[in-house]
């Protein structure tokens, strides 16, 4: 370390960021998790101004005049709007050093880690590189999603026994089997969280004449969404932060304002959990009027049925491509789940059940990534050994 780098990481705070479809978090090193926001970025259309980033962008979603746009910069686990990108990186590293940092983020040089999806090609990896370069990282390193969710759930990469996870998130669902701190076979589908809500809003549309929105679509199955029907034969662990979403849900519910569609659901204590229903609000479609209906938990897991389904025949095939020894050690150790969409319940039913193998849930699955870049801001040797692009400017 040079002395100027020395004098700059004084002042710094270091930070992972999980630059993910759905949501973006940030860690600083000794703070822990700072920022949860959606990866959402409003700009004007013309001037391509930015207007609002993360929560204030999110709320904007379907509701922009013409002249404003609302990206989900990186839609499909690619970087699909570069610069709104490169304003995502940029905002976050600023305001982590405004708050309590006493030198302003030209002075205050971070290190900074980020966890990319394993899809983003060589060319974009650079760019992003280069963009948190720009926006006044000392240093920047990309890792790879999976390997960082991997990390960050403890598991020991750079064992010769092989590691399989599966990553749902919103735009894309990652899976990699990791054996001797690399990725030997991995999978990025479009079936994931995003592609979740599209199925639970074509569906009411075909068979109830609704028309919802994105969020109405993800409040449905955030309240009532389920992929196992059957009854539970295999043990699962636990799932602490299924409920901790639930309650979260919950009270963001109240600021959705009363005249737009709206979710709400009755988990009334006589119906049993396969029987529970949600009233919706949207438009139908022939009259173009406003109208509420009842949705049930069964046509909620039937709408969702098909994207599980490509999901785990996935899993399957990535099983398929492994190395027999790696799957021998899969059969053995079982698939870490993890990422927002590895919430819905049941769903590690449904994969023990189609590929024989059995499941462990991460219990603070939207967390996976970025405490594992956390981990590897504080070890060195380690971030050398997991980095895909990076280093010195
Ligand atoms: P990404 O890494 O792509 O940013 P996340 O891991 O943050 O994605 O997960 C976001 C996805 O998880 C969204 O599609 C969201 O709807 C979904 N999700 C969040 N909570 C739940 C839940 N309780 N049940 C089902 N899906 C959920
Ligand atoms: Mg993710």
């Amino acid at each position: 370390m040079g002395i100027l780098d020395k004098f700059f990481s004084l002042f710094s705070y270091d930070i992972g960021i999980d630059l993910g479809t759905a949501n973006t978090l940030v860690w600083v090193k000794g703070k822990g998790i700072v920022i949860r926001e959606p990866s959402v970025v409003a700009t004007h259309k013309k001037s391509k101004k930015v207007i609002a980033i993360g929560t204030e962008a999110k709320k904007m979603l379907g509701k922009t005049p013409p002249n404003i746009l609302t990206i989900k910069p990186l839609r499909g686990g690619v970087i699909a709007d570069f610069d709104a990108t490169s304003s995502m990186i940029a905002y976050y590293i600023a305001s982590i050093h405004e708050v309590g940092n006493i030198l302003p983020v030209a002075l205050s040089k971070p290190k900074v880690v980020i966890g990319i999806p394993s899809a983003v090609t060589e060319v974009q990896r650079r760019a992003v590189w280069e963009a948190a370069l720009s926006a006044g990282a000392r240093e920047a390193f990309l890792i790879e999603e999976p390997m960082a969710a991997a990390i960050g759930e403890g598991v020991s990469i750079f064992s010769s026994t092989g590691s399989m996870i599966v990553d749902i998130g919103g735009g894309t669902t990652e899976i990699a089997i990791i054996s001797l701190g690399g990725i030997v076979v991995s999978k990025s589908l479009l079936s994931a969280g995003d592609e979740m809500d599209r199925a639970i809003a074509h569906y009411i549309r075909l068979r109830h004449g609704l028309m919802l929105g994105e969020k109405t679509a993800e409040d449905i199955k955030i309240r009532i969404g389920s992929a196992y029907e059957g009854k539970v034969k295999v043990k699962s662990q636990p799932v602490r932060q299924a409920q901790g979403e639930k309650s979260k849900v919950e009270e963001t519910k109240d600021d959705t304002e009363k005249d737009k569609e709206d979710v709400k659901a009755k988990d009334e204590n006589g119906l049993k959990e396969r029987d529970r229903v949600a009233v919706v609000r949207g438009m139908d479609i022939e009259t173009g009027l406003p109208k509420s209906l009842k949705i049930t938990e069964v046509e909620v897991r039937e709408a969702l049925a098909p994207i599980i389904s490509q999901i785990v025949d996935a899993i399957s095939e990535v099983i398929e491509d492994a190395p027999p020894e790696l799957t021998a050690d899969i059969l053995e150790h079982g698939i870490l789940l993890t990422g927002g969409g590895s919430i819905l319940p049941g769903l590690e039913h449904v994969i023990v059940e189609r590929t024989h193998i059995p499941v462990i849930k991460s219990e603070d699955p939207l967390t996976s990534v970025v405490r594992g870049t956390g981990k590897v801001l504080e070890d060195e040797s380690l971030l050398e050994r997991v980095k895909v692009i990076g280093g010195l400017k």
